[in-house]
């Protein structure tokens, strides 16, 4: 199947053929990947970069005078280079290697915990991963500084007038998600930064994810940090970025102490490293940081103007199909949301859809998504989640809706 739009061909088939895994089978059926919301798949390009880097030049960066290490300290400090052009951040001392999205919140976190006092006032959202609310509820009890929610709507868009009335000179620091993992929503990033920005606070962004279908400018939308993991961008586990604005970088604490970190180191007293440094303490994931450039590489070879574009297509296939079967309901339904999909059937457990689901090859999430407060909000206990990427097709969703009605029938 191929689709035209725009003059932008884009060949499914092709692209498939980029990952390996899609050739496998599950319980004897071929396997139909739908749980890209969790993580991504890994196409050959990156794997290769991976299989290379371990197979001619695995050596420690930055300290070695000698040839692999010299190779391996260039290769990681290119990937540098590539995630900061693909965030289009003003420096490459702005972008930080993390461990993923969740180290770089809590790396933020920390740090302001030497700005926060009592009577400081924070804000998040009601739509967040818990990894977007447990580091700040850590904060707050650190700082006693006071945690105020912006609410959601049922269609699982966040209240703007509420979020204006929560704004105040207390106000330090606000921290949403781009994108929902549960729901999908795509937030008003830009409108929540300006008025932030206006009562002189300072917002993270959760791009986790954002970055697997969109391309965020951080200089244009003039966010002070944002983050994302490269698992679900098509690149590895265990590295992701943080990037901030340099000013802020400057003032954070260092999160870590260790190699790497510092510039001198005595007893009575040592001085930091320099950005990025400051903040890479240890020995990092180097094959994963080369790998994460090598993924956004293959991101952009694509193109994310034809990346959302066929996924929207996707979207509006799955979510009209699901649609036509009898007493589900889609949770979020946001004019604005990605390829993620949440809903229930009747009174069904969404654990046992996703068994039987897999039974016949088909991988979904069920459960609470780690956004306990949104199944809160519904008052369900979970949502069924299919979330769909570029390389998956219409074909996997008529399979899908015929699995499911399947499912429905046995469990009814
Ligand atoms: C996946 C996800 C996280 C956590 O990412 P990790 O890679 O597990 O650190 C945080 N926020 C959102 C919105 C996510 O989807």
């Amino acid at each position: 199947m191929s689709i035209s739009q725009k003059h932008i061909t884009f060949d499914v088939e092709a692209i498939r053929k980029d990952f390996p895994i899609l050739n496998r089978e599950v319980n004897g059926k071929p396997l139909i990947y739908f749980d890209n919301a969790a993580t991504s798949q890994t196409p050959q390009q990156v794997i290769d970069v991976i299989v290379n880097y371990y197979s001619n030049y695995n050596a420690n960066i930055h300290r070695g005078v000698h040839a692999l290490s010299q190779e391996a300290t260039d290769a990681y400090e290119l990937a540098r280079l590539k995630i900061q052009k693909h965030f289009n951040a003003a420096h490459s001392h702005e972008i930080i290697y993390t461990s993923g999205t969740t180290h770089g919140i809590n790396l933020v976190a920390n740090g302001f915990s030497s700005f926060l006092k009592k009577g400081d006032e924070v804000i998040v959202s009601a739509l967040e991963h818990h990894s977007n609310i447990v580091p700040w509820q850590m904060l707050c009890e650190r700082t006693e500084a006071e945690l105020k929610v912006i609410p959601m709507n049922t269609d699982g868009d966040l209240v703007l007038r509420d979020f204006d009335a929560l704004l105040n000179e207390n106000t330090k620091l606000v921290f949403v998600n781009h994108i929902s993992n549960a729901l999908g929503t795509i937030n008003p990033i830009e409108y929540i930064i300006e008025k932030a920005h206006n009562v002189g606070a300072a917002v993270l962004i959760d791009g986790a994810q954002s970055c697997p279908h969109i391309k965020p400018d951080v200089q244009a939308l003039d966010v002070d940090f944002y983050v994302c993991s490269a698992h679900k961008i098509c690149g590895p586990t265990g590295v992701g970025m943080l990037y901030g604005k340099q000013e802020w970088l400057k003032k954070l604490p260092p999160y870590q102490g260790g190699g790497e970190m510092i510039a001198e180191v005595s007893f009575e007293k040592t001085t930091y490293a320099d950005l990025p440094h400051k903040f890479e303490a240890g020995t990092p994931n180097i094959c994963g940081g080369i790998a994460f450039g090598a993924a956004l590489d293959y991101m952009n070879a694509i193109g994310f103007d034809t990346i959302a574009s066929y996924e929207n297509e996707l979207l509006e296939y799955a979510t009209a199909q699901l649609q036509q079967i009898e007493s589900l309901k889609i949770y979020g339904t946001a004019k604005e949301k990605t390829s993620v999909i949440s809903f229930n059937v009747g009174n069904i457990h969404p654990y046992d859809i996703g068994t039987i689901l897999d039974k016949m090859g088909i991988a979904v999430r069920t459960g609470h998504h780690c956004a306990q407060p949104i199944m809160n909000f519904y008052q369900i206990p979970g949502t069924v989640r299919a979330s769909l990427m570029f390389y998956n097709t219409k074909e996997e969703i008529d399979l899908f809706i015929i699995a499911l009605k399947k499912a429905v029938m046995m469990l009814s």
